[in-house]
């Protein structure tokens, strides 16, 4: 098709939910992506912090090429090899006993919610609000919307479920304030990224799990965009020094394949029984035979260390052009391979003319540029991002 009837078959067929940049994406290689008149793009967006390994990677590609071949899904009613292994995989690396796989981050957390809210009616069932933070983003179902500390996307769809409620994120005082016996979990992310790249002060989930533990209530931690690498540790959590009851994943989990994972302790798991939860889809062989690869890639193949190198190094270039346009950029933040830069007006543009320049960068809360680029990237690749930014703050 050409590129002409592609935009009028969208804009005659598709739900006009996306605010598109207009161009058609063909197919990719490592950081690169192509669109489908050859033009080459540096993807510092990584499908929204999915690609982790960039696009076309060989071990990636043949597992899910020889699991096609054998089979793509069979029904969670039967055992899979590939399933027991990303479970087994992502235990070890999690430390937590027991996995579910859904289709998405949204899932995940849904899973998560429910888990929550099934373990605290044990003891008490008016045990049922979930505390979730401000700028927060845990997905678009009804319940994860609800969690979403936003009120832009709970407009029009009510009535929303109830028992949520929000404090200010890395306010430890409001969280105190609003917590009690009747709370059942705390739903934070350990970096918030859709609500801007906020990272936490040093001791805030430490002071968060402490009031979790005073009344018993569950700490869950959303690492659907922070987990998997992407800080420089597997999960961002672990730069904290806290553990959470429950853990979402989802985002880079099979690479780009759609997958979503809660994980959580036997004691808490044990809430479930048969029947109480269940997916479909979620956990077939073809998205665990990928979740395999991506878990080995980032255990073994040095990917983390490559994450701090280079994600220090891209932090370091965007302060160098901070100071050369302080007027425009109002500050850097983040860790490893998630980080935001502020900037004094609306992003849009800038990500516009990148665009125009073969660089895809994001914008996000409205004007925090987001870089979370596929984990493989190398310095050099900073180098092409570098100055093609420079160029294009240098027209504001
Ligand atoms: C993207 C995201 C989600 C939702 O994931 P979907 O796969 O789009 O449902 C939830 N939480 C966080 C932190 C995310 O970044």
């Amino acid at each position: 098709m050409k590129a002409e009837e592609i935009y009028s078959e969208d804009a005659a067929h598709y739900l006009p939910v996306f605010a598109r940049y207009k161009i058609i994406l063909d197919h990719g290689e490592g950081p690169y992506v192509y669109d489908i008149r050859g033009e080459k793009y540096l993807d510092y967006l990584g499908g929204i912090a999915v690609n982790v390994l960039g696009h076309n990677y060989p071990a990636l590609v043949q597992a899910i090429s020889q699991q096609a071949a054998k089979m793509i899904h069979c029904s969670n009613l039967y055992y899979t090899e590939a399933q027991a292994t990303a479970a087994a995989k992502l235990s070890e690396i999690s430390g937590m006993d027991r996995v579910f796989f859904g289709n998405s981050g949204a899932e995940a957390n849904e899973g998560a919610i429910k888990l929550a809210r099934k373990y605290a009616h044990i003891s008490d069932p008016d045990k049922s609000l979930i505390i979730a933070a401000n700028h927060s983003f845990h997905g678009r179902t009804l319940a994860t919307l609800t969690a979403t500390g936003q009120p832009k996307y709970h407009e029009g769809f009510g009535p929303l479920p109830e028992g949520f409620t929000h404090v200010d994120y890395n306010d430890i005082k409001q969280l105190e304030e609003k917590m009690d016996e009747k709370t059942c979990a705390v739903i934070l992310e350990a970096i918030q990224g859709e609500g801007g790249v906020h990272v936490p002060d040093e001791d805030y989930l430490q002071k968060v799990r402490a009031l979790c533990d005073k009344y018993n209530a569950l700490l869950i931690f959303d690492e659907i965009q922070c987990g998997m690498g992407r800080t420089g540790t597997f999960f961002a959590y672990q730069q904290f020094g806290v553990k959470a009851d429950i853990v979402t994943l989802a985002k880079g989990l099979a690479g780009g394949v759609p997958i979503g994972a809660f994980m959580t302790s036997n004691k808490i798991a044990a809430a479930f029984h048969a029947g109480d939860h269940g997916t479909t889809f979620g956990g077939n062989p073809l998205a665990c035979a990928a979740a395999n690869v991506v878990l080995d890639a980032i255990s073994h193949d040095g990917l983390m260390e490559n994450v701090k190198k280079v994600g220090a190094y891209l932090t370091d270039q965007l302060k160098m052009l901070q100071s050369k346009y302080p007027a425009l950029i109002k500050e850097v933040r983040g860790r490893g391979l998630m980080i935001g830069m502020e900037i004094t007006k609306p992003g849009r543009d800038i990500v516009d003319d990148c665009l125009k320049e073969g660089m895809i960068i994001n914008c996000t809360a409205g004007n925090v540029l987001r870089f979370v680029p596929p984990l493989i990237i190398t310095n050099r690749h900073v180098d092409e991002l570098i100055p093609v930014l420079d160029e294009v703050f240098a027209k504001y």
